[in-house]
């Protein structure tokens, strides 16, 4: 096993809803957190990151920083999630390269998957196929980063992984009406319903996509658990192994939230991809389960949603 005790651990993206949580998951570890500021240091100008990284010269780099977003930001802003998500995988991972860092976790995502691939979706499914056009540019930008990691591991003997997350969701996501993700964007319209009596609360699509959730402490742990065990070119998906249809999550999120009016679809509003759930049998094999059951973790992610609100 890979020893993080007395290391320096760059935590890239530690504002982001996953790499707060990695940030926060690595207190219980005998570690020196590493951070930077988005002011102090941009991910997507390479000189900045090779300047800073020349200098602080980080031992493990969890690489939880990305631009993202929901379907409809995935798919109007289809230049910066690009360009923003190669240029912060390429500086990084050239910099770590650089300044001989011991590991690296890349963190990928479930969209790098063929659309069509068939479920649940085992690792080597990746590139055998076309993939989901709402968020191709996301997709394609890891996917680059997931090759990135394989050459320098193949070429440089770099111990160097990536992890593919499944939809996550909990405290420090964003809560944006049109640029979130389903989860918070679910949370934010069933509140706002209940606290002004609305009776009527739209759902995007069809309903009938599915989607898995893992809660972003149980995503924190699996992370800390691979960076100390996992050391081989394969990916390694992070899920719960179980999914629901948006419909049926919608009724969990409102009851959860205490809204008890009708709700209906806009399928003027897309679907995206009609499944995507994780094969988590690799992750089982390497010694790690989930545990946070969704309605617990959801209950958690509306209580973190509230306290939000208190502070504006
Ligand atoms: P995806 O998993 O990459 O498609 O990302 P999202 O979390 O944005 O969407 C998941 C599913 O939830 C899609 O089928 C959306 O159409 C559906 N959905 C339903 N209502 C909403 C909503 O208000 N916001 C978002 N982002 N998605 C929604």
């Amino acid at each position: 096993p890979f020893e993080l005790k007395g290391k320096s651990v760059y935590v890239a993206g530690h504002r982001g809803m996953v790499g707060s949580a990695i940030a926060r998951r690595l207190e219980r570890e005998d570690v020196e957190l590493v951070t930077v500021d988005r002011r102090e240091v941009d991910l997507c100008n390479q000189a900045a990151v090779f300047d800073w990284f020349a200098k602080t010269r980080p031992q493990v780099i969890f690489l939880a920083a990305a631009k993202v977003g929901g379907i409809v930001a995935n798919n109007t802003l289809r230049a910066e999630f690009i360009y923003d998500n190669i240029a912060i995988a390429a500086n990084v991972i050239q910099a770590a390269h650089q300044n001989e860092a011991e590991k690296l976790m890349f963190l990928g995502s479930s969209c790098i998957y063929p659309k069509l691939a068939p479920q649940p979706l085992r690792e080597d499914s990746v590139l055998t196929g076309p993939l989901e056009p709402t968020n191709e540019p996301y997709a394609i930008a890891k996917i680059a980063g997931i090759k990135m990691v394989e050459a320098f591991r193949s070429q440089y003997a770099r111990d160097f992984i990536s992890v593919m997350p499944t939809n996550i969701y909990g405290p420090g996501d964003n809560y944006h009406p049109e640029l979130s993700h389903v989860v918070a964007a679910l949370i934010r319209r069933f509140h706002e319903a209940k606290a002004s009596g609305a009776q009527n609360v739209v759902v995007w699509g069809t309903g009938t996509p599915r989607r898995e959730f893992l809660y972003v402490d149980d995503m924190a742990d699996a992370c800390v658990h691979l960076m100390k065990t996992y050391s081989d070119a394969e990916l390694v998906n992070i899920g719960v192994g179980d999914d629901i249809p948006i419909a049926e999550f919608a009724r969990v999120v409102a009851e959860i939230v205490g809204y008890s009016g009708k709700i209906s679809f806009d399928t003027s509003r897309p679907d995206g991809t009609p499944r995507k759930l994780l094969d988590v049998s690799r992750l089982a094999k390497l010694g790690w389960r989930a545990t946070m059951p969704l309605e617990h973790g959801l209950s958690l992610a509306y209580q973190s949603y509230l306290e939000s609100l208190e502070g504006e």
